[in-house]
């Protein structure tokens, strides 16, 4: 069965900068706490059930019900500060995929955080350890040593394995898959908008659908309600996306807003 995976970014109170990377690009994937709220109220109200662990897909991701997933890239301190409470509010934990050479920076979750959360039933996982702009075009030496480092330091945070990553910018290759694979990580999360899960030797990939600063306020209750059109809709625009990036240049953050928030 298809599992249904959301991907937030940070979420601020006051302004952007308050967590997470700071530029122009990152702030269109924050939301503020109304946003994020809104949103999660939608999923609430569409799903009776809690969302799903990426542990527990690890070992079933055939077969069974269609489940949902929460997810969180970048490490930012707003999973400490606001998500993880929104998230056991409602009885639910998410995914919390920390970039290792940010921890401890201004904005950025401490190791004592990153325990507590894991302590507190989250899943932290790896977003690499520096956050290369176009992972997926890292000769492939360099992406295993980025998984590797990062694995690497949150083990030590830990005191555990951690075989759960998601692709920095999203973008698949095979390439990709082989080197988290390579480096332990036996399930990795693109940005890619299915809900298809692909067994890429050890490794599992499962896409998601981002939810980005202005969407729609049902947008993740359409997706996780597994609303054809939404998903259609979000998978041509990402494709589109794909195609249009080298062509448009600067006005490319811009035009792939228009396409995702305003036809999401
Ligand atoms: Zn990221």
């Amino acid at each position: 069965m298809p599992h249904v995976s959301l991907l937030f970014h940070d979420v601020y109170v006051r302004e952007p900068g308050e967590s997470g990377f700071n530029s122009p690009a990152a702030d269109r994937y924050k939301l503020s706490l109304g946003e994020f709220e809104s949103q999660l109220r939608g999923v609430a109200a569409s799903r009776a059930d809690a969302p799903a662990l990426g542990t527990d897909l690890i070992a079933e991701h055939t077969g069974g019900a269609s489940r949902f997933l929460v997810t969180v890239d970048d490490g930012g301190v707003s999973y400490f500060t606001i998500v993880a409470d929104r998230l056991e509010a409602l009885g639910w934990r998410g995914h919390c995929f920390v970039t290792t050479d940010c921890i401890g920076r201004k904005g950025f979750l401490t190791p004592n955080q990153i325990r507590e959360l894991d302590a507190r039933g989250h899943v932290i996982g790896s977003h690499s350890a520096s956050h290369p702009a176009r992972f997926s075009t890292c000769p492939p030496d360099d992406m295993w040593r980025e998984w590797r480092r990062s694995r690497d330091v949150l083990e030590d945070v830990l005191g555990h394995p951690v075989a759960v990553a998601s692709v920095p910018g999203g973008y698949f290759s095979r390439a990709v898959a082989r080197s988290a694979s390579q480096a332990g990580i036996r399930l990795l999360f693109t940005s890619e908008p299915t809900a298809r899960i692909v067994d890429h030797g050890r490794c599992v990939v499962a896409g998601r659908f981002t939810v980005r600063a202005g969407a729609r306020a049902d947008f993740s209750a359409r997706v996780v309600s597994s609303s054809a059109t939404v998903c259609l809709g979000a998978w041509a625009s990402w494709n589109l996306k794909k195609l249009a990036k080298p062509v448009l240049g600067s006005s490319y953050g811009r035009v792939a807003d228009w396409l995702l928030v305003r036809n999401p």
